[in-house]
């Protein structure tokens, strides 16, 4: 856990709601999906108990506010709210961006520093499909207005799929170039709904740098430490300058620099994406006395145990519960 003098630093991703508008083909079935209970959903107030703690006990670095649809929960800005206060050095949200178009001033306002926005396509057709009904002109709104407010950067977050948007990499470049954005493609992983898809659908972030090398000048920018993201500066032909990453938990993973901890929506705490293992601490975080600081940190030292212990890319468990 460190001493006064160096502490370990963390990163945390909340999810905080099961739900969402969107049903994304490698995330979510179309239909038959139970959701939690929502006595069992964690209260903004539980939230920052833990968020207190780990500032304790770790340099937080990072928040993630994450679901589900994070926009679909009644008063994410009371949360951002919250977790301002709480004074978290990088405080950001990713979000399908569907409702980012109204949400962008009043989570700025709220105090949230920067969004990832999910957009597998910039076909308004493909978007739809893979989403199951999601409209792109939302999305690109969303984006717009998240920029306009200062919700920056502003990342644009695309998983690959074989056949469906494997062709687009060279317009979503493009895309992001004209809006000073980053676009980060991501490696489809075989979780949730993606597991039978997968061996279909993998699309390897090799294939896609080959599309983009063949249009762009690509040079590779040194990884940061603890990144899942490898980040390239990219220049097309009339010298526009942009950042392109790459996130490869397939074929190039990042266990040994991750710093990651999740909490699901219902209260527990993931260490390992790929490790069956989650700690549940909703009891502990709603003790009428105040946590149980002992009990939440034999948790979280259980959930960060369970990075050493992983076995590959094998968790059932949707990424709407989890997180992404
Ligand atoms: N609803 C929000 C959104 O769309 O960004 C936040 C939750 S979503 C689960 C978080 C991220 O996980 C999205 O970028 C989504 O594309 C990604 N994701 C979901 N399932 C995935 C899979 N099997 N492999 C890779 N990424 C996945």
């Amino acid at each position: 856990m460190g001493g006064p003098h160096h502490r370990e630093s963390l990163v945390l991703r909340v999810s905080i709601t099961d739900r969402c508008q969107l049903r994304c083909r490698y995330c979510l079935p179309e239909e038959g999906i139970t959701l939690l209970p929502a006595e069992n959903i964690l209260r903004y107030e539980d939230i920052a108990v833990l968020v207190r703690h780990l500032q304790a006990d770790f340099e937080l670095t990072k928040v993630r506010i994450t679901g589900g649809e994070p926009l679909v929960r009644r008063d994410v800005d009371r949360l951002v709210r919250m977790l301002a206060e709480l004074g978290i050095p990088d405080l950001a949200l990713t979000t399908n961006g569907q409702l980012l178009e109204e949400f962008a001033p009043i989570l700025k306002r709220a105090g949230l520093h920067r969004v990832n926005v999910s957009l597998d396509s910039l076909n308004p057709e493909t978007f739809a499909a893979l989403s199951r009904g999601g409209a792109l002109a939302h999305t690109v709104a969303g984006i717009r207005r998240a920029r306009e407010v200062g919700l920056t950067p502003v990342k644009v977050n695309t998983v690959v799929v074989r056949g469906v948007n494997d062709g687009e990499a060279v317009a979503l470049v493009n895309f992001a170039l004209a809006d000073d954005i980053e676009v980060r493609f991501i490696e489809l992983m075989p979780l949730g709904e993606a597991e039978r898809l997968f061996a279909a659908s993998h699309v390897p972030a090799a294939e896609i740098q080959a599309q983009l090398a063949a249009v762009f000048r690509i040079e590779a920018i040194p990884d940061r430490p603890g990144e899942t993201s490898r980040s390239y500066r990219i220049t097309d032909d009339g010298g526009r300058q942009g950042i392109v990453g790459f996130v490869n938990p397939c074929t190039q993973p990042f266990c040994c620099d991750c710093r990651r901890l999740r909490l699901t929506s219902d209260g527990q705490l993931v260490g390992c994406l790929a490790d069956g293992e989650s700690v549940p601490i909703r009891s502990l975080l709603r003790q009428p006395g105040g946590p149980d600081t002992a009990a939440l940190r034999a948790a979280v030292a259980a959930a960060l145990g369970a990075k050493q212990r992983r076995r590959g890319l094998l968790r059932q468990d949707r990424m709407a519960t989890i997180g992404g």
